[in-house]
């Protein structure tokens, strides 16, 4: 894959971290399993050496001698029997241009998890260590190759289950977040050393930067930081789809609803990682939005005597919703369950979806649009599909209210946010006091505040335990 190049400039200079250790480290980094390849990573200051160990080059010529960035053919032997345990593809890539900044090599296996096992237990005997999850990529956050949104941006582009996530995860690896993050905090920065520089001058009494010029800086700030924030609630929905809940008594077609979606719509992975899965989920991808429907099949509980059961588990669905499909039957009148439905969907974000269109209407739609007024309603057939169009339309009208997703958010994740938050906080302290006139020391201590929380964003600030919360989540391997 490639990569952004390396930053240069005050704001992304190398720097020094203890945990930074000069092991090198290798790890299988396609799934375990059988595949048609399967490749080793070897990464870190003997890297070369180590793999040249247990490496025997067709052409016969030592990889120590070989240039950076070419590949080379020949066999894997085992490090205690020297036997034959592959025939591989092995690519050099020297420091400092390789995913981690240091010299990398690549093991191009046959894809078979014993043999990958045998060529990475030979690394192991010869020095190398195994790498902990994302340790790859953690080196090349620590070598100055990725900021701390590029790296998180790895994992989301990995894990990416919608087109809209993966363009986004892309364009947050080219550093589209980072540069912002960058152009907001450098006049705060700016702002910052003059207001020192008062300071130290102040008895001279020179009024080195004006009121006026802080407060407008200070608001420029906010009101890019409010901009970024608002991106975070549209990314939590590219990033974690909207749980919806398809409900309503039994027979009203929810599961040949849900089977007409998912027919066209299935997003081409389903679970997400780390989500609930007390109840069946399938995901979704409706224009480009992920919609989580939480897969009420319970419901039909038709056979059990107490057709009840299905409307409570319904209920309990809808709880935990962010959006509501109600479906009823419009080719029968109302029945006592279908309203109890409508009772559940107060203070929902719902949709109504009047379901057997092609049938003869039975059913009092007037009662509907007397109990939820403004609750839009969308007549369709699970069976035939005529409808099915204009429910996804309304779905992602009601989702986005009026906000339009193809601006491409920046990926604005929970951590970018709090620190956002932080850094609006303390820029609203510097407004209020720059009305009354505060002394250029709070002034300072405000500042300062809020370029720590946008540093911390791209990683110019961090703590171990940071670092650790975002790369454990990553593979081995990456
Ligand atoms: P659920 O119990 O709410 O999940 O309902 P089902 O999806 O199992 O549907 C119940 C019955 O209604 C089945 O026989 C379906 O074939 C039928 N059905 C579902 N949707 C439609 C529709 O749009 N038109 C017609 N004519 N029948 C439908």
């Amino acid at each position: 894959m490639s990569l952004p190049k390396p930053k240069t400039g005050s704001s992304r200079r190398l720097r020094y971290h203890p945990s930074l250790d000069e092991d090198t480290i290798c790890a299988i980094a396609t799934p375990l399993g059988e595949g048609g390849i399967g490749i080793i990573r070897v990464s870190g200051e003997k890297a070369i050496q180590v793999v040249s160990e247990i490496f025997e080059a067709k052409a016969g010529r030592p990889l120590s001698k070989a240039k950076t960035h070419t590949i080379h053919y020949g066999r894997v032997l085992d490090a205690l029997t020297g036997e034959a345990i592959d025939e591989v593809l092995v690519s050099l890539m020297r420091a400092p241009r390789t995913y981690t900044c240091e010299d990398v090599v690549e093991i191009g296996c046959h894809g078979g998890s014993l043999l990958l096992r045998r060529v990475l237990e030979s690394l192991l005997s010869h020095g190398a260590r195994l790498a902990a999850p994302g340790e790859f990529t953690k080196r090349a956050f620590l070598n100055g190759r990725l900021d701390l949104v590029q790296a998180e941006a790895v994992l989301d582009l990995i894990q990416a289950k919608t087109e809209a996530v993966q363009r986004a995860a892309l364009t947050q690896l080219q550093g589209k977040l980072s540069d912002r993050v960058h152009q907001i905090r450098e006049p705060l920065i700016t702002l910052l050393t003059r207001i020192e520089a008062a300071m130290d001058f102040a008895e001279e009494d020179i009024e080195v930067v004006d009121q006026k010029t802080i407060s407008q800086i200070g608001k420029a700030a906010s009101r890019a930081i409010q901009s970024l924030i608002e991106s975070a609630e549209e990314w939590k929905i590219l990033r974690e789809g909207i749980a919806t809940a398809i409900v309503g008594r039994p027979n009203v077609g929810k599961s040949s609803l849900l089977n007409a979606l998912l027919q066209e719509d299935r997003a081409i992975v389903n679970p997400l990682p780390g989500t609930t899965r007390d109840v069946l989920e399938e995901m979704i991808n409706i224009k480009g939005i992920p919609i989580r429907v939480m897969d009420t099949a319970g419901l039909r509980a038709t056979q059990d005597p107490v057709e009840k059961e299905g409307v409570k588990r319904a209920l309990r669905a809808v709880e935990r919703a962010d959006l509501v499909l109600a479906v009823f039957d419009l080719s029968e009148p109302f029945q006592p369950e279908d309203l109890d439905v409508l009772e559940a969907l107060k203070g929902k974000q719902s949709l109504i979806v009047l379901n057997k269109a092609d049938q003869p209407c039975r059913l009092e739609t007037v009662e509907l649009s007397h109990r939820l007024p403004s609750v839009r309603s969308v007549q369709l057939s699970a069976i035939t599909g005529v409808g099915l169009d204009t429910l996804r339309q309304a779905i992602c009208d009601t989702v986005l209210q009026g906000r339009a997703i193809s601006h491409r958010p920046m990926l604005v994740n929970l951590r970018h946010k709090e620190a956002l938050l932080r850094a609006e906080t303390s820029l609203a302290d510097l407004g209020r006091g720059v009305d009354q006139k505060i002394p250029h020391e709070f002034m300072s201590a405000d500042l300062r505040c809020a370029v720590d929380a946008l540093g911390e964003i791209v990683g110019e600030m961090t703590t171990e335990d940071l670092l650790d919360r975002i790369f454990r989540d990553f593979c081995i391997g990456k």
